[in-house]
């Protein structure tokens, strides 16, 4: 199966530890896979592909138009082009550099996230209202927003986190469009629960971004943008390889003859982002799959995974297993407490050591400074469980 791996001399690894990009995301469903496969033994207009499954991503998302990005964080990125440039060439060609445009990305402080990079990354500035600590959680007042938004400001990111005190999407969408200003919003793991897919549009967001290697299981190094067709007509612009002559170019009738262009702008802040025929495919195929999954058999397999661990190591001393996120609609997990004292070892330790053996096991460190191991049921495989509980039986005995 990973003939490849072993080949290279790389030991693949199960992955208790949830979508992340650094274990490589989830394996990907058999479906996905062949659509990937089949792709590739045939060349198409990317452009025409990119149309097909923006349609399909529309229609799962409500938005106006759709777009495959090689990411969420590319898509975040690509979206701020958009809301900078336009559909003014020569901003387009300029990007990075934003001299003589409006930069200014408003953002809630307790919105900042090593994430936003992304946003920086367009060229666009920062521009901080709210507060993080005193009164109280901390928390933006709306007239902070709308106070700060200027003839300098490009657009309002929003993202999808734990942040307390932020002001509802809704607020800001409209305190935004009436100085009509885009609204960005970074939705890259906001999967489960899958009606988000809808909610963000519907909320009044002009963009979102979406990670299509996380919950929907697409190819790791894909995503979603949606949202208005002028802003995903900038991203094509921007991240579709334009090596086009303007008598050929596809996009001719769109762009030129209609006098929106004075001609097509060549290869520009996106073309480092170009998405591939295979994850275009690979995407269209989970997304589908994801929008008409039975949920709840996901939840319930979830539910037993995470129950099979806490009761396999429950007789394990200085080891306390606990279930999370009974609450809510995202993946429950398992946080497994050390008694890091009386095992004579850290979660620190713990984690390189699973990391370390055979099978390597990758776990969540989202609780690690707290003495805990985190297992995320999400990318383990029904045919991983013995192999876990046995790695995390031997790894956590204590050695006192
Ligand atoms: C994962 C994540 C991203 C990056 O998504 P990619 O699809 O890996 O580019 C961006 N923002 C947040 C909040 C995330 O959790």
């Amino acid at each position: 199966m990973t003939r490849i791996y072993e080949e290279l001399g790389v030991r693949p690894l199960i992955n208790a530890a949830g979508t992340q990009t650094r274990f490589g995301g989830a394996p990907l469903p058999g479906e996905v896979v062949a659509a990937m496969a089949e792709a590739s033994t045939a060349c198409v207009r990317m452009e025409e592909l990119q149309e097909a499954a923006g349609r399909v991503i529309a229609e799962i998302t409500g938005a106006e138009a759709g777009y495959v990005t090689s990411g969420a964080a590319a898509g975040i990125t690509l979206g701020v082009a958009a809301c900078l440039a336009g559909l003014d060439v020569t901003r387009m060609d300029r990007l990075p550099d934003t001299t003589g445009m409006p930069d200014e990305v408003i953002v809630q402080r307790a919105h900042r996230n090593a994430y936003d990079h992304a946003v920086r990354a367009a060229g666009a500035r920062f521009v901080e209202v709210g507060y993080l600590g005193y009164p109280g959680a901390g928390g933006t007042h709306p007239w902070q927003i709308e106070a700060a938004i200027t003839e300098r400001t490009a657009a309002i990111y929003w993202a999808v986190i734990e942040a307390r005190g932020v002001v509802p999407l809704e607020e800001v969408c409209r305190v935004a469009h009436r100085h009509d200003k885009p609204v960005v919003v970074d939705a890259s793991a906001a999967l489960p629960p899958a009606d988000n897919l809808r909610r963000f549009i519907a909320a009044g967001a002009d963009l979102v971004s979406f990670s299509g290697g996380k919950a929907i299981m697409g190819p790791q190094a894909s995503g979603i943008l949606c949202g208005r067709r002028d802003l995903i007509g900038s991203v094509l612009l921007q991240n579709q390889d334009q090596d086009v002559h303007p008598e050929t170019w596809s996009y001719r009738a769109r762009f030129l003859d209609s006098g929106l262009l004075p001609g097509p702008p060549h290869q520009g802040l996106g073309r480092g982002f170009k998405v591939g025929k295979e994850e275009i495919a690979g995407l269209v195929t989970a997304l589908r799959a994801y929008a008409r999954r039975d949920h709840s058999a996901d939840r319930a397999r979830w539910d037993r995974l995470i129950q099979a661990v806490i009761d396999g190591i429950a007789d394990l001393p200085g080891v306390r297993g606990r279930y999370l996120g009974s609450d809510s609609p995202t993946v429950p997990r398992a946080r497994l407490d050390l008694n890091e004292a009386a095992l004579g070892f850290s979660a620190f330790d713990a984690i390189g050591r699973l990391l370390a053996g055979e099978p390597r096991v990758a776990v969540s460190e989202s609780a690690a400074r707290e003495g805990a191991l985190v297992i995320n049921p999400l990318c383990v495989r029904d045919d991983d469980e013995a192999a876990l509980i046995g790695r995390l039986r031997a790894v956590l005995r204590s050695t006192g």
